[in-house]
């Protein structure tokens, strides 16, 4: 059996650097958990980051997290490149077992596991992620000013986006798979009205075109199976989002959508010593600085939680 440590952070996205970051630097030894396959998250699958703040030509997504890691090992984070395959939080020493079945144990724990958001599951999607494919109109909407681009989907963060992205694009094309929008009305009338944006009804992206750069998709009618072409340079791709919760269903409070609660504005969650950041949590904004943000309060109060121990 280990040691018991201060605080284990488990993802290595924007939240948990940064909690790692900054619990590190209050001498806790974070033991961080980045994930075997997907260490550096969301922004590892990226090319150009805009908008971080403190990168005036902007950044490259995998850049970004290097210096993200690299910063948080200066201080002292110890950093391991696996999957955390089971959990128990609900007593006062938390155990983390890891992919070769060793157990470790601390008193906090911070869960930064991210969000996936939902692939359209076509052979060529993620080649061409970041060139022209992307799951994020605020991140990339300005890269397509007077381009013609397509949005997939037909809820309420389909529409947003749409209607954003029409402040820039020449032309929207909103792809969905049914004859009717599952968007909330207001949404709906607001796209209805934009003049840029039309819609393909009851039909599914079949296809993805373009060598290094998207060129254009085919579609499918899903009644008649017949197939057209569409000229885009942009795909928007807003089917959803999956919070990774699975490993703490039974122990933390999920909402509706599978996201974890906490007692917002801090990041605590209903069991003690158990904090929660960046995606995982988050509905509404899913930015790199957002995610960033709420991962330094989790640090914050994770060390607050165990100075009142001590
Ligand atoms: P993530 O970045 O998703 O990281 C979660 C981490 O948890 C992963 O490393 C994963 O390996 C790890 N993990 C999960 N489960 C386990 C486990 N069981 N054990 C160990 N580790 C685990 N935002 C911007 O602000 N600007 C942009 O330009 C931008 N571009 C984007 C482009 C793309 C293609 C995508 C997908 C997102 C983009 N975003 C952008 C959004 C941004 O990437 C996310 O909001 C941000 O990464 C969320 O950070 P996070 O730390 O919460 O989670």
């Amino acid at each position: 059996m280990s040691d018991v440590r201060n605080v284990i952070i488990i993802g290595s996205g924007p939240a948990g650097y940064t909690a790692a970051l900054y619990t590190a630097r209050a001498s806790l030894k974070p033991l961080v958990f980045e994930g075997a396959v997907t260490a550096g998250g969301a922004l590892m699958n990226t090319t150009e980051v805009e908008n971080f703040p403190g990168f005036r030509e902007g950044i490259m997504g995998p850049d970004l997290m290097d210096n993200m890691r690299a910063q948080a090992e200066r201080f002292g984070a110890e950093l391991v490149p696996d999957d955390v395959t089971a959990v128990d939080l609900s007593e006062d020493i938390k155990t983390v077992t890891d992919s070769a079945g060793t157990v470790h144990r601390a008193k906090a724990v911070i869960v930064a596991t991210g969000s996936q958001h939902r692939k359209l599951g076509l052979p060529r999607e993620d080649e061409l992620s970041g060139r022209g494919i992307s799951w994020c109109a605020t991140c990339d909407g300005f890269f397509f000013k007077d381009q013609d681009i397509a949005v997939v989907g037909g809820g309420d963060t389909a529409m947003e986006e749409a209607t954003f992205l029409s402040r820039f694009a020449k032309s929207v094309t909103v792809i969905h798979r049914r004859n009717a929008l599952r968007a909330s009305k207001a949404m709906q009338e607001r796209a209805f009205a934009d003049p840029k944006i039309s819609f393909v009804w009851d039909s599914e992206v079949a296809e993805v075109h373009g060598e290094t750069k998207l060129s254009g998709l085919t579609l499918r009618n899903v009644n008649t199976g017949e197939t057209s072409e569409l000229a885009v340079t942009g795909l928007f791709i807003a089917i959803g989002h999956d919070p990774r919760t699975e490993l703490f269903k039974g122990q933390l409070n999920l909402d509706d959508e599978g996201y974890l609660k906490v007692a917002a504005p801090s990041t605590r969650t209903n069991l003690k010593g158990v904090f929660a950041a960046g995606d995982v949590v988050d509905h509404t904004y899913r930015q790199a600085i957002t995610a960033a943000g709420t991962g330094c309060s989790a640090a914050l109060d994770a060390e607050r939680f165990l100075a009142a121990l001590a």
